[in-house]
């Protein structure tokens, strides 16, 4: 097994969030970038998530790649009367592999609680989608010494109910909000130390297995310069990133680790 700094070495998953941009030709482009440049490289689960729309093409695109495809949200509901929405299971008749749950835009802007993010998840398992469930505090609660309050209180209630195998095919994303799109990066020390206490609480609910195995990313400003220094890190096992994910070049820089970037 190899060990970083005494620690188990976790898969990587090294996670875009496309957010709300690109039309259907750059999104191609972009993907088709990415696998020209990525197709010498299986160091870790990379993974494009993409706006639901592209989701099809992106993936029929990468069928031949071992870049997976994931979407950035989904209803819980399987089918029916949900005018808008979309079900884990379509998604997953497209060749959608992943599903982003809970995203800190979602809990912002769409209401999203942690009861919503829960079944969303099991949706997508149910589906066999690998849900990225994030959490993470705003900048006030970070000030005012509730991160380890608020993170814990989301990790639970999202990942309540859920079965060993559902853990363990899940993949969680720590990302202060503060971080994220502003340029702030969490040090990597203070990053760590959430991932510690999100995999202790793992170990607390789920067991020793689960919390050792599950992977735990880091998301918010990660960028070609300080992607490699959060790596060292023995409980962040990857990154979901935002921004600097819409350029192939940053990108591949990102998922290869680099030491030194712009
Ligand atoms: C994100 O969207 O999940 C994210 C981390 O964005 P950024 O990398 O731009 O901060």
């Amino acid at each position: 097994m190899r060990e970083k700094k005494g620690r188990k070495v976790r898969r990587p998953v090294i996670a875009g969030n496309w957010k709300m941009n690109k039309s259907l030709a750059e999104a191609e482009e972009l993907a088709s970038g990415l696998k020209e440049r990525l197709k010498d490289f299986d160091d870790a689960d990379v993974v494009l998530c993409v706006p639901s729309l592209y989701v099809e093409s992106v993936a029929n695109l990468l069928s031949d790649s071992r870049i997976g495809v994931g979407a950035q949200n989904l209803y819980w509901e399987e089918k029916g009367a949900f005018t808008g929405e979309i079900s884990a299971t379509m998604l997953k008749s497209v060749g959608c592999e992943y599903v982003i749950v809970g995203h800190s835009e979602r809990r912002q802007y769409f209401r999203e609680t942690n009861q919503d993010v829960n079944r969303k998840a099991k949706a997508a398992l149910t589906a066999g989608l690998t849900p990225i469930l994030c959490v993470g505090e705003v900048l006030r609660e970070r000030e005012d010494g509730r991160t380890e309050d608020v993170v814990s209180k989301q990790v639970v209630e999202s990942l309540e109910g859920m079965t060993e195998e559902e853990m363990l095919s899940t993949v969680i994303a720590y990302e202060p909000v503060w971080a994220i799109g502003t340029g702030k990066t969490a040090t990597p020390e203070q990053a760590n130390e959430v991932h510690e206490l999100i995999r202790k609480l793992l170990a607390q609910r789920h067991g020793a297995e689960v919390a050792e195995n599950v992977r735990i990313l880091y998301g918010g400003s990660v960028k070609p310069g300080n992607v490699y220094g959060l790596m060292q890190e023995p409980d962040i096992d990857g990154g979901l990133v935002g921004g600097a994910s819409l350029d192939a070049g940053s990108f591949e820089k990102i998922v290869r680790f680099e030491r030194q970037g712009p």
